[in-house]
């Protein structure tokens, strides 16, 4: 899990203000004309409690931050969870905010494509894609409810709730909720918290032909959380598929010693008459990122970056 607004916290509460005014202008009218409705029918049994409070809360949960989230469905909504194990209850509430139809409007194409991400900031591995046609706008990603919809509704459109991640991410979470007090993307860092590296020493590895066959992918954990986490979505399964691209840094880094990326760089300014920093070049080496600030730019930067730095490239 990779932190999203790292590095453009301003930018972020801009988006979270547009996607609020937005949603709010499109949907206050139905929602408040529907609460009342409701508090009308239900009177004072539970239900009927609960959107008494809701009505005085909606606004503020669609643009409440992780932390306020979780104060909101532990204390001040916590009397109101089973309500909604009771599927009629929670699809009233669903449809009343109507997450569908938030997902399919256009604002919250042009959100995804100005948080500047790429890659999921679950696994990191797959790409994310906002995009136009000449009619259309196209999202390639799936929205994931950090806390799950199915188990709390009243936070289903909560824009600190909506992280755009990978399908295979989506799956393997599907309903469930994260451990308690486990990283949010929008507010923790954790690209230092765990690092990619090849189970054998890749440095020792005898150079035959044979040695890309032996490498095997693992994730080496500082906390106690993120196991749970890379267990679930199974993600040294996964990076076990970019053996060849761990084996292809090795290579390089066999390759590129100092004296050969001063001469790169010499190359690099007679060939477009501008000259190339030390970073720059290693991120054409690499063909990837070197900045943890940039590892949701492009697919798979932490593992690169993780396996560059083992093996002495970066
Ligand atoms: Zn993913």
């Amino acid at each position: 899990m990779i932190q999203i607004d790292k590095n453009n916290p301003i930018l972020f509460s801009d988006l979270c203000d547009r996607y609020c005014k937005r949603y709010i202008k499109l949907n206050e009218k139905k929602i408040d004309k529907k609460i009342q409705s409701y508090i009308k029918k239900y009177g004072n049994i539970k239900i009927g409690k609960f959107y008494q409070k809701f009505a005085l809360d909606w606004k503020i949960l669609i643009q409440a931050k992780p932390k306020d989230l979780i104060n909101f469905k532990e204390n001040n909504y916590n009397k109101f969870n089973l309500l909604f194990k009771v599927k009629k209850n929670r699809k009233q509430l669903l449809d009343l905010l109507g997450y569908e139809r938030v997902r399919k409007t256009k604002f919250v194409y042009e959100i995804v494509k100005d948080m500047g991400i790429k890659a999921c900031p679950y696994c990191n591995a797959h790409p994310i894609h906002a995009y136009k046609t000449q009619t259309k706008s196209r999202l390639q990603t799936q929205l994931d409810h950090y806390f799950p919809k199915s188990i709390y509704p009243y936070l289903s459109v909560s824009f600190y709730n909506l992280i755009p991640i990978c399908s295979y991410c989506n799956n393997r979470k599907g309903d469930q909720e994260f451990p308690p007090k486990f990283y949010h993307p929008y507010r923790d860092n954790v690209a230092n918290k765990f690092r990619f590296r090849v189970v054998n020493n890749i440095k020792k590895l005898h150079l035959d032909k044979d040695y890309r066959q032996n490498l095997k992918i693992k994730v080496d954990d500082y906390t106690n959380t993120i196991p749970q986490f890379s267990k679930k979505m199974e993600i040294e399964e996964l990076y076990d598929n970019y053996t060849d691209v761990a084996a292809e840094i090795f290579e390089k880094s066999k390759i590129y010693n100092k004296t050969k990326k001063l001469e790169l760089q010499k190359l690099f300014k007679q060939v477009f008459n501008k000259k190339i920093n030390d970073q720059d070049m290693n991120v054409l080496i690499l063909g990837n990122f070197v900045e943890e600030k940039d590892i949701l730019k492009r697919p798979i930067s932490k593992f690169m970056q993780d396996i560059a730095k083992d093996v002495g490239l970066l």
